[in-house]
This record gives structure tokens, sequence and C-alpha cells, in this order.
């Protein structure tokens, strides 16, 4: 077992697991007690009541939440999620990732999350609508251009970033479209960002396949979750010549060692209220199969705790790319880490979403728009020396993919903390 991995206990708070990594890198970069202090302690954390008229003439109150964890490099930046779990410990580890993706991706941001206890696929476009429009009002003195600026996550897409920027812009009575990204082009999103998480998934796995001494037509990939993350993965990582074997969702699960038609299921759940069920392309598989069936390449792009130490051990593939955020718990990293499987961490792998949202901010700021082809060479580029620089700090610190991507983060946040001061 390893020094590099947490494994003295099971952690039921997210937070705690957080933390848990943090103190694992701290200890191998020598960062200060003092830095990480400051960083085990978010900066700011909110929660409101959001009364909402449903569509049966009721009101019902939701459970809304924003952590800011840090400020230190810039403004917090961090997506918004719509599910039944939401809760604040949830949202503060959440929020804690950011910070260190964006300090990873070096983005000019601090960290942040947010959140609404709610079951989105239960709810008409209206009553979402007035639910969004109720968590902008309520957070308007939060959120701002340079301040704090939210994003799409679990749950929420474009639709919801234009509601709540649009509340945003009567309160303040201006027009700010950079307060909030992963927004729909006519209102100022950027091009590539839909993709953008799902982009950065992909040139991460080239990237780790190279290392590996592997070309992506000799190899196959199981992706878990289809939604905004999976779906453009799988189809990136299929355009680049790998071979999808496993698909699935929360409603179905599919397998076939030939390959999938990754447009066929793209124009499946198009068709289909965006799920798998019912898909033909390929045999369907119990949903606890899919992450440990035959692969080269797994990826967990749906949700959090999913390899765990139940699991770590049926895993095959050789290389996770981590498109959730927290799929693996902390239990399960040395049982990765024994089996000799290279993990690229989610602070590392799906950061192209945010660094999209930088590029879309940047744009916001200038009123100046670039084009689809631009938004990705400069993405690819900046993911590519993201990787390399966890790469070569995984080398020099002798550890996990994992805790040298804390190692990268730490080191930047732990400059702008000791440069910025305290009281
Ligand atoms: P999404 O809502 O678009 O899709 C989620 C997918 O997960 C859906 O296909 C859903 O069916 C599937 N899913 C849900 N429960 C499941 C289950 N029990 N088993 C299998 N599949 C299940 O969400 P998304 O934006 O794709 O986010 C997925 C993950 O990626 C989350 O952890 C999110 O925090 C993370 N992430 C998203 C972005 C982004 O830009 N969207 C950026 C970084 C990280």
């Amino acid at each position: 077992m390893s020094s590099h991995t947490v494994t003295s206990q099971t952690h039921d708070s997210m937070f705690e697991a957080v933390l848990a990594r943090l103190d694992v890198a701290a200890k191998i970069m020598g960062l200060s007690e003092e830095v990480a202090q400051v960083l085990r302690n978010p900066q700011k954390e909110v929660k409101v009541s959001l009364p909402v008229m449903m569509d049966n003439g009721k009101i019902q109150v939701f459970e809304g939440y924003r952590t800011v964890h840090s400020t230190h490099l810039g403004p917090s930046k961090g997506g918004i999620r719509y599910a039944m779990d939401v809760n604040s410990d949830e949202v503060k580890a959440l929020a804690a990732w950011m910070s260190f993706k964006c300090a990873v991706a070096n983005l000019p941001y601090g960290g942040a999350k947010g959140g609404i206890k709610c079951d989105p696929r239960a709810m008409s476009v209206g009553e979402l609508e007035r639910l969004s429009r109720a968590y902008a009002s309520a957070m308007k003195d939060i959120f701002g251009v340079n301040r704090d600026i939210p994003a799409p996550d679990m749950g929420t897409s474009g639709r919801e970033m234009a509601w709540i920027l649009d509340e945003y812009n009567k309160i303040t009575g201006e027009d700010s479209p950079g307060v909030i990204t992963g927004k729909p082009l006519a209102v100022g999103g950027s091009l590539g960002r839909d993709a953008a998480t799902g982009r950065g998934v992909m040139v991460n796995t080239l990237a780790a396949l190279k290392k590996m001494g592997l070309k992506p037509n000799q190899v196959t990939a199981v992706v878990q979750g289809f939604g905004n993350v999976g779906s453009h993965a799988a189809r990136l990582l299929s355009e680049q010549g790998i071979q999808i074997v496993g698909i699935g969702d929360h409603t179905a699960s599919f397998y076939n060692e030939k390959g999938i038609d990754i447009a066929a299921a793209l124009d499946y759940v198009a068709k289909n209220n965006r799920v798998l069920k019912g898909f033909t392309g390929a045999t369907e598989i119990k949903s606890d199969e899919l992450l440990i069936s035959k692969c080269d390449v797994l990826v967990p792009a749906a949700l959090q705790n999913v390899i765990t130490e139940e699991n770590a051990s049926k895993i095959q593939a050789k290389l996770i790319v981590e498109g959730a955020n927290g799929p693996t718990t902390p239990e399960a990293d040395p049982i990765l880490h024994e089996k000799k499987i290279i993990c690229v961490p989610d602070i590392l792998a799906n950061s192209g979403g945010v660094t999209v949202s930088y590029f879309e901010w940047v744009q916001n700021k200038a009123g100046y728009y670039w084009t689809e082809e631009e938004v990705n060479t400069k993405h690819d580029l900046k993911m590519e020396i993201a990787f390399e620089h966890v790469w070569q700090n995984s080398i020099q610190f002798k550890t996990t993919m994992r805790i040298a991507a804390y190692i990268t983060a730490l080191q930047k946040i732990e400059q702008g903390v000791k440069l910025k001061g305290a009281f």
C-alpha cells in the first residue's frame, strides 16, 4: 500500500474525502500548514429557501446552496447542480475541487459550486424556469462578473444559464453576459463550450495513451453516463479511432465487444427523451457490470463514488479518465494504484469545461467572439500543458496522477494565498 493514497478510514463526508487527499498532497509537497488551514475552510457558504409556485397552484419550497471555497487566484468559478442528493457537504466538496481544477488548468479563478435539491426530470419547464429565477434572485449578491461566476453542472444546461442570466440582468439593470458561462450561443455563449468537458476528456485520454505507448486505434473504451460529458466524450474518443465497447446512463447500460456505433446512440437519445433505454445497437447489461467490463480505457462520466473498494479490484481497464467529479472514492485509490491502473483525476480530466467557460468569460468581457477552431485549438493546448505539468509532478514526487494534480494546484494556490496575505 502506498503512503501516496488515502487508506486509513472511509469518508462519509465528501468534503472530508477532499481534505484527506489535500492532506496527502500537502505532506508530500511540504505545503505550509497556514495555507492548508486556509484551504480546509471555505470562504463563504450560503443556504437559501426558494418558494416556487408549482403547476398545480401550490407553493413548494426548495433548498438552494452556493459555496465559495477560494478566491486567491481570481473570482470564484463553479457550476450549479440540480439533483435530489444536493446538500451542503457535497456543494462544499465540489467547490473545493473547483479551486483545485482551475489552478491545475492554470485559469485565473478560485473555486465555487452551487446546487438546488430538486428532481429536474420530474418538473415542468415552467417550474424549472421559476426555480432557476428564484435561485438567481437569492444569489444576486454572491454572483458577479468579477466576483463569482456560475456555469452548468449535473441536471442543468444552457437553458437554465440563460434564465439565471436574464434574472440577474433584470435585478442589476445591466447586461452582464460574463456573470455566468455555459450559456446558449445566442445570449453570449462560446462556440465549443457544449462539448468542452468531453473534449478535455478526449485530450487527456490521448495524452495518457501516448505516455503508455498505446495508439488510439489499438484500444477500447467504456463510458458511464451519456449526458453532456459522457456523450461528447464517447463521440470524440470514437472520432479519434478508439472503439467504444460500453455505454450507459441511469436508464440502461450496453456492451458490444465489436464496438458501438456512437453516432447511432446519439441519434437514439436525441429522439428518446435523452435516455439510452431501448437502444438496440448493443447487448443490454446490468448497470453494475458496466464499469468492470472488459476495456482498456474507462471513463466514468456520470456520478460520484462509483469506483469503490467493492468494485475497484474488478476493474479491467488500464487507464481511467474521470469525466465526472469524484467518481473514485479515496478507499478505491490504493486498489487502483496497486493494480497499476493509471487514473487521470477529475480535477485534470474534466477541466476542459471550465477552461472553455473561461474563454467564454474572456469573450464576453471583450465583446469579441472566436471561431470554434480558435476555441478548440486554445483548449487543446491548455489541456496538453496541464496534463504534462501533472505528469511531470507525478514523476518528480513519485506519486499518483491524482496526488500530483493536487500538488500542481496547491503549488499555485499557495502562491496566491501568500502573495495576497491575510488581515
Ligand atoms: P448530465 O446531467 O448532462 O448527464 C449525467 C448523465 O449521467 C446522464 O446520462 C445520466 O443518465 C447519467 N446517470 C445518472 N445517474 C446514473 C446512474 N446511476 N448510472 C449511470 N448513469 C447515470 O451531467 P453532466 O454535465 O454530463 O455531468 C456528469 C458529471 O460530470 C458530473 O459529475 C459533473 O459534475 C461532471 N462535470 C460536468 C461538467 C460539464 O461541463 N457539464 C464539467 C465538469 C464535470
